[in-house]
């Protein structure tokens, strides 16, 4: 599959071409951790792949291995953070997941209180 390596217009591709300021936790060539900006938790840092691809949607079994490495990067940087009993991954996807930025995106939140319910039961 083909996709453009970088959308200008992204603000997730701005931080990974260092274009706006981040707090950076990781970065090699395919994926960066980095703090959230309105933390939910304690611990709340984002992972992205450095490529520019809009949300989960747009993945295929070829991102296999990029969305493996984005995962198992998670537990040594969350214990690095201070998560070191447990914490949470969400992955917002399109509209009805309230996704807000369109660059894919794994939130890792954690405590070390314990964390809300997933989502409220209505
Ligand atoms: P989502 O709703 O899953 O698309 O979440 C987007 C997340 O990106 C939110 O938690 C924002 O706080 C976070 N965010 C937006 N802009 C920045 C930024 N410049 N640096 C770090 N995090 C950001
Ligand atoms: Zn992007």
């Amino acid at each position: 599959m083909t996709r453009p390596a970088a959308s200008a217009d992204c603000i997730f591709c701005k931080i990974v071409r260092g274009e706006i300021p981040a707090k950076t936790l990781h970065q090699d060539g395919d994926v960066l951790a980095f703090h959230d900006i309105r933390p939910v938790a304690p611990v709340h840092f984002l992972i992205i792949p450095t490529a520019h691809i809009a949300s989960l949607y747009e993945c295929e079994p070829g991102d296999a291995a990029m969305l493996g490495k984005m995962l198992a990067l998670a537990p040594r940087l969350a214990r690095e953070q201070g998560a070191t009993d447990g914490f949470r991954i969400i992955v917002n996807t399109g509209r009805v997941g309230r996704q807000e930025v369109y660059h894919l995106h794994i939130h890792v939140i954690g405590g070390p209180a314990v964390l809300g319910p997933m989502i409220v039961r209505g």
